[in-house]
């Protein structure tokens, strides 16, 4: 379905969002408590994916920048935040998240222009990049070290030390929200970063790090936008960089992970995947239609959680097809600006190459289209990067659009007829990030919550995501976790330390 706006109607109103959005800068990289411009003067534009246009100039920056910012990062750290005790990292962050919870609408607003995701999402989404950091803000009070009773001429215990600077990199489906799960737990063990957002969508983060004026110390959070040649491969293989975390495509992760290994600094990756869903027989449709379809198109598709397999028994699979198909025809393509369109645009002209060479994959070799397939005929969602919701019928888990991640609004329905054909169905797959189960039956829950192999499964639902509990995947999705208590413990290295105890008497 498309909305009814006129084109002209969207193209001035997305003129007067880019020159909000232009007025709330200038966007500029973050080093050192101050905006700055790369050091050679290069900029690159970000661009609005609904009409194409560029909504802002910002800095291209380089090697030269990132050597700035890891030098800033660490005097931030040697100078002030590594002699900040827990508690005073905890207020701090406390107030920073109470100056971005005064910044929600404004950061929606840019995350929406920036990615071209429906505001509702956008705000969804700030308001959990905010979460994200008051969860790190409240466990950093509770770190502790061990004391280990090993002899009794011995006081031996543990002491867990921050890393000192380290280097975060995310992707531009997520970036205020990824943003947050990086320098929660990164910033609450008492480390200090540098953070390189997307290029294609760096608004939010660079306006969040601004948003740490007077609250954290210089030199603390730095950003440094700019292309992953020229600025995240730098920050992988730099010798001051002491811990690496990466979120994107599991090729790039690889080569993050081989500069990290050069130095053997430790990585934390998380990458892509290719989740199942399997809906039992038994399963309620309209839940599982709900999970399963939240799973694909929200945020376009652009998801690394995303459900881009169904798995459905065949004596379902006639019903949850019509219904899904349904669904997905209900979802209104429009201007993401305005409050009634539940999926906009995909971020980048790139993307919308991707998904569509996909499609044409799935049509070649046999798969039938049994909607979308292509943009909207809708002359006013023209100049945008829109995509029909698209479902194809009689896959196979062979196929490329059933083993490849798309990236996009693409669903591949797959039969099966046993408990041990959909688990093996799930689990063919060089990733594990997610899977989710629809069914009402307690024992096929946890059967197949332990036979699935994912980092994360999910029951008669899509998501939440939510701070308190560990994310990340199996397989090629990833190493370690962001989020929870884990992802503290992947920015802390222990020490332990052995105290000889003499004889006490005199
Ligand atoms: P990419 O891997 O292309 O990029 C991710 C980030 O890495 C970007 O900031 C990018 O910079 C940067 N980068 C690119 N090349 C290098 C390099 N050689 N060294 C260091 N950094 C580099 O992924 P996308 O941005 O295209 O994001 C989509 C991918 O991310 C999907 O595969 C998705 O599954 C995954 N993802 C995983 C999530 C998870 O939690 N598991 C969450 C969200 C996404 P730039 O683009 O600016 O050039």
């Amino acid at each position: 379905m498309v909305g009814s706006e006129p084109a002209d109607e969207i193209r001035e109103r997305h003129r007067e969002a880019r020159e909000r959005a232009r007025s709330m800068g200038p966007f500029r990289a973050w080093i050192d408590g101050e905006r700055v411009e790369a050091s050679d003067g290069a900029t690159a534009e970000t661009r609005d994916p609904v009409v194409d246009e560029p909504i802002a100039s910002v800095p291209a920056c380089g090697p030269e920048d990132v050597d700035r910012a890891v030098e800033a990062a660490a005097a931030g750290f040697a100078d002030e935040w590594s002699e900040v005790t827990p508690a005073e990292r905890s207020r701090r962050l406390f107030e920073w998240t109470d100056v971005l919870a005064d910044h929600v609408e404004e950061l929606a607003f840019l995350e929406c222009l920036d990615t071209g995701k429906p505001r509702a999402d956008a705000r969804g989404e700030i308001e959990g990049a905010t979460d994200t950091l008051e969860y790190y803000a409240s466990v950093c009070r509770s770190q502790s070290g061990d004391q280990i009773p090993a002899r009794e001429d011995v006081h031996l215990f543990t002491r867990q030390e921050p890393f000192g600077v380290v280097g975060q990199i995310t992707p531009w489906n997520f970036p205020a929200w990824a943003a947050a799960w990086k320098l929660g737990p990164a910033l609450a063990a008492g480390n200090a970063s540098v953070l390189k957002p997307s290029a294609s969508s760096p608004l939010s983060t660079i306006r969040m790090a601004e948003l740490t004026e007077g609250i954290l110390p210089d030199g603390v959070v730095n950003v440094v936008p700019g292309a992953g040649r020229d600025v995240g491969q730098p920050l992988t293989e730099h010798p001051d960089v002491a811990k690496v975390s990466f979120t994107g495509s599991t090729a790039v992760g690889r080569g993050v992970m081989k500069a990290a290994a050069e130095r053997v600094a430790p990585v934390t990756l998380e990458l892509g995947g290719k989740s199942p869903f399997i809906v039992f027989p038994d399963a309620d449709l309209e839940t599982a239609v709900d999970a399963v379809a939240a799973g694909i198109f929200y945020s376009t598709g652009e998801i690394c959680d995303a459900f881009s397999r169904a798995l459905v028994h065949e004596d379902v699979l006639a019903e949850f097809t019509d219904r899904f198909v349904e669904r997905a025809e209900s979802y209104v393509l429009g201007d993401p600006l305005a409050e009634d369109t539940t999926m906009g645009p995909l971020t980048t002209r790139d993307q919308f190459g991707k998904v569509s060479d996909y499609v044409d994959a799935g049509r070649r070799e046999g798969a039938t289209l049994l909607t979308g397939g292509g943009p909207p005929d809708d002359p006013a969602l023209a100049d945008g990067w829109y995509f029909e919701p698209t479902v194809f019928g009689d896959v196979d888990n062979d196929m490329r659009i059933a083993r490849e991640e798309i990236f996009g609004p693409v669903q591949t329905i797959i039969p099966f007829g046993s408990y041990e054909e959909a688990i093996e169905i799930a689990n063919d797959t060089d990733y594990g990030l997610a899977a989710g189960i629809g069914t009402e039956r307690t024992s096929l829950v946890h059967n197949a919550a332990a036979d699935l192999e994912a980092g994360l499964v999910y029951v008669n639902e899509y998501g939440p995501i939510l701070p308190e509990a560990p994310y990340g995947g199996y397989k090629d999705s990833g190493i370690g976790r962001d989020l929870g208590q884990e992802a503290l413990d992947h920015y802390r290295q222990t020490k332990t330390v052995y105290v000889n105890l003499d004889d006490p008497s005199l």
